[in-house]
């Protein structure tokens, strides 16, 4: 077996389980190999990027905007225009 080789550390959620990357890890972070799709700082960077979307979508107030509202609902706040 090459020593090269590693599977990757992380996981897929599947059929409501838990199961081993099956790909193979092409970046190691701490000591343990991860794929492409499972490298964590890519991980993160995914998941602060989904935040911020989100947040671009939301009125000062918090609540959630729609794309047709040109006002908040929660605090009446004219939408501001995003770019
Ligand atoms: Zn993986
Ligand atoms: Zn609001």
């Amino acid at each position: 077996m090459r020593t090269d080789y590693h599977d990757c550390f992380g996981q897929v959620f599947n059929n409501w389980h838990y199961h081993h990357c099956q790909r193979h890890a092409t970046v190691e972070r701490d000591g343990k190999w991860y794929c492409a799709s499972h490298d964590p700082i890519k991980v993160v960077e995914r998941r602060e990027k989904s935040h911020q979307k989100y947040l671009a979508k939301c009125c000062p107030c918090g609540w959630e905007l729609k794309e047709y509202w040109s006002y908040c609902p929660h605090c009446g706040k004219r939408k501001e225009a995003k770019l």
